[in-house]
């Protein structure tokens, strides 16, 4: 339920409200205006009802949130778009773009340095590497775990880019957050609610992709799950989705960015490397993902691809890196968005 006060309402007005609300142990979250403050109320609305919250001083009215998605949702946008700072890159807001480039995996400190000295001189503006891999099959390399992320903040310290790996357990939680600055959760967790819970709770930007097969609100709904633990740092990933089609790796759901920006508040950032499973498809739906509003890019970069542990055939190769940000970087421009 929403509650909105009137303009007269004062502190003491809205703290009342927010103590008898807390009474039930709905999640409460305060908006002030420029006009008025509205409560959000989540959780429990019949209770909210009985609460006859009308009849109480400078409450204006009382009315239902619509949405399956509560905190993710722009109905909650108190402060309109969410823009994010991680270590001085902007995220959101709609005058910058992100590209976040790396390897798929990390295999050695010489590959990852190597990466990520190209993708910095190229202009990324943060570092990606999986430490912990989801596999598909149980025998395939699953990543080298703690010394991956060791090898990720040696990059770091050589480039200053700042880091996105992705949380796959719980029981890493604390040694990934000590060394990643995003904590990326991957498409097959997106509905792993204990570990979105434990990643809203480690106090660093979480970038959550969306499920294979998951529908934009139950996106939402999941990234409420992570707003709820009071971290307010999330960044929304398309990574393309099942459909009949087989030709694509999976299917870019780029109406999936201007759905995501009108319905929620959140940064949207297009993954056109998992999506398209070909790097010759990499800059074409990069370009489009920046045309569309998206917020960024996260892309897979690879001195030699050929050679790379996993998913080399999409992943883009190191040397072309510098051309392939200019490209994107130009048509993110055309939304007004420089580089962050
Ligand atoms: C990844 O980014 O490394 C990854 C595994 O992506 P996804 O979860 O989207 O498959
Ligand atoms: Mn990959």
């Amino acid at each position: 339920m929403m509650i909105v006060m009137t303009p007269q309402a004062d502190q003491a007005a809205i703290d009342a409200v927010r103590a008898k609300l807390e009474t039930t142990g709905v999640h409460v979250v305060v908006m002030p205006g420029e006009l008025t403050t509205a409560i959000g109320a989540i959780g429990d609305p019949e209770g909210v009802e009985r609460l006859n919250l009308e009849g109480m001083a400078g409450v204006d009215r009382v009315v239902p949130i619509s949405r399956p998605y509560k905190l993710a949702s722009s109905e909650l946008g108190h402060h309109g778009a969410t823009v994010l700072d991680i270590a001085g890159r902007t995220v959101g807001g709609g005058s910058t773009f992100c590209l976040i480039a790396g390897p798929c995996t990390v295999e050695s400190e010489e590959q990852t340095l190597a990466v990520a000295h190209a993708v910095k001189a190229g202009g990324a503006s943060m570092l990606r590497g999986g430490a912990f891999k989801p596999r598909t099959s149980p025998f395939a390399f699953k990543g080298l775990g703690v010394a991956a992320l060791e090898i990720l903040a040696e990059a770091r310290a050589q480039t200053g880019l700042p880091v996105v790996t992705e949380l796959l357990d719980t029981s890493h939680a604390e040694v990934l957050a000590a060394h990643a600055d995003v904590v990326q959760i991957g498409a097959r967790n997106m509905q792993n609610y204990a570990l979105l819970e434990v990643a809203g709770k480690l106090g660093k930007p979480v970038l959550l992709k969306r499920g294979l097969s998951s529908s934009l609100e139950e996106l939402l709904q999941a990234a409420d799950y992570v707003l709820k633990e009071g971290n307010e740092a999330v960044i929304l990933c398309e990574r393309g989705i099942r459909t009949f089609e087989t030709a694509t790796r999976f299917t870019l759901d780029l109406g999936a960015v201007p759905w995501l920006k009108l319905h929620s508040h959140l940064p949207v950032v297009v993954d056109p490397s998992h999506a398209a499973g070909d790097r010759r498809l990499v800059e074409p739906l990069s370009r489009a993902a920046a045309a569309v509003g998206a917020d960024g890019i996260i892309v897979e970069v690879h001195q030699d691809p050929d050679a790379a542990w996993c998913d080399g055939p999409q992943t883009l190769v190191a040397a072309g890196f510098a051309a392939y940000a200019d490209d994107v970087a130009a048509h993110a421009r055309l939304l007004g968005r420089e580089l962050a």
